[in-house]
């Protein structure tokens, strides 16, 4: 990922508001925001990191929290704008108090449609029980280097149990390529598995053909989309703010737009180019608009679920169509 670190954060004054000023201008009607704080801690140690994984100290961990609740506060009070937020953290949020206070809150909130979180899972399920079950997602990667096959099933198990909304990926690495199969044979049929292409991996036709059975939609990862001077709907409708409430267009993008919490980044709002040759992350070239991907997870954009699963005869374990499986793993 090309976005820097975030080192601890110094939070910005809240700037009052003078009798008389002028009244915000309107947010966009929908607004979906990626929220990535200082929180960088994993509790796996996946070879593939694309992050530099680190320990946070005491002092990263309490910034960490008090900007998520700056941040969950800020939702919270803008109720002028309905909201889509997903939380991207450099590492695990949530075996961390403070996100899943966050995400019950916000999944309560009448103007907050969806709230998810990417994370590896390792955590316990039980804390969803007490959040909205229509507006709370979870994205979930699988990584089966650092869990095994049964306790990560036992996790989605539960999640399916208490009527949570999620999808399950994978990273497409040659190693992975047995267990992602087990696995898909193995998730309930209405969990969409999907597969992200490796970092600095490039698929040969029958490689790419192997992961695109287990993920019909794996094409749109397999190579990155030129974007440069393309319309997305970054800085318009999507926007990534950080843990001091820097506002940019997206993770990949350095220009700042504003603050979030002084109002700022509303001026810079509009529809513009991307700016980069190309995008390669699912969380950026979903919002791309010359792809039809706001279409294929209409309703799950941020989760990534598509509004359509794919038929059981579209997902193949080692060349067999799920809907001619028996039960069981290969
Ligand atoms: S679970 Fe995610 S953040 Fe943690 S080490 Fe693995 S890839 Fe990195
Ligand atoms: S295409 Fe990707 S890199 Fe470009 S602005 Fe959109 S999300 Fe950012």
């Amino acid at each position: 990922m090309s976005s820097p670190r975030s080192g601890p954060v110094d939070l910005p004054d809240p700037v009052p508001v003078r009798p008389g000023a002028p009244l915000p201008a309107p947010l966009p009607e929908h607004l979906t925001l990626l929220y990535r704080g200082p929180l960088a801690s994993c509790d796996y140690d996946c070879p593939y990191c694309p992050f530099a994984k680190r320990r946070d100290s005491p002092e990263t961990l309490r910034a960490d929290r008090a900007a998520l609740e700056r941040f969950t506060d800020w939702v919270t009070a803008t109720a002028r704008s309905r909201f889509s937020v997903l939380f991207t953290p450099w590492g695990e949020g949530l075996t961390r108090s403070w996100y899943r206070r966050a995400i019950t809150g916000l999944s309560h909130l009448p103007h907050v449609e969806r709230v998810a979180i990417q994370t590896n899972l390792s955590g316990r399920t039980a804390w969803l029980a007490d959040c909205d079950s229509g507006s709370v997602a979870l994205w979930a990667t699988y990584h089966p280097g650092e869990v095994g096959h049964e306790r990560f099933l036992d996790k989605a198990r539960e999640l399916t149990a208490l009527g949570i909304r999620f999808s399950v990926g994978i990273v497409g690495r040659p190693e992975h390529l047995e267990a992602a199969r087990r696995m898909r044979a193995d998730l309930p049929e209405n969990v969409y598995l999907w597969v992200n292409a490796a970092e600095g991996l490039t698929y040969t036709d029958a490689e790419a053909a192997s992961w695109q059975e287990l993920d019909p939609h794996f094409r749109y990862s397999r190579f990155p989309h030129p974007s440069r001077g393309l319309p997305c709907r970054t800085g318009e409708s999507v926007l990534s703010v950080n843990g001091d409430g820097e506002v940019r267009r997206c993770h990949f993008v350095d220009t700042s737009l504003g603050n979030l919490y002084d109002g700022s980044f509303e001026a810079g709002l509009g529809p513009s180019p991307c700016p980069l040759t190309s995008c390669d992350c699912h969380i950026g070239y979903v919002h791309l608009e010359s792809l039809d991907l706001y279409d294929v997870f209409r309703g799950g954009v941020i989760e990534r679920i598509p509004a359509v699963m794919p038929r059981r005869s579209e997902v193949k374990v080692a060349g067999k169509s799920l809907q001619n499986r028996h039960s069981g793993t290969p």
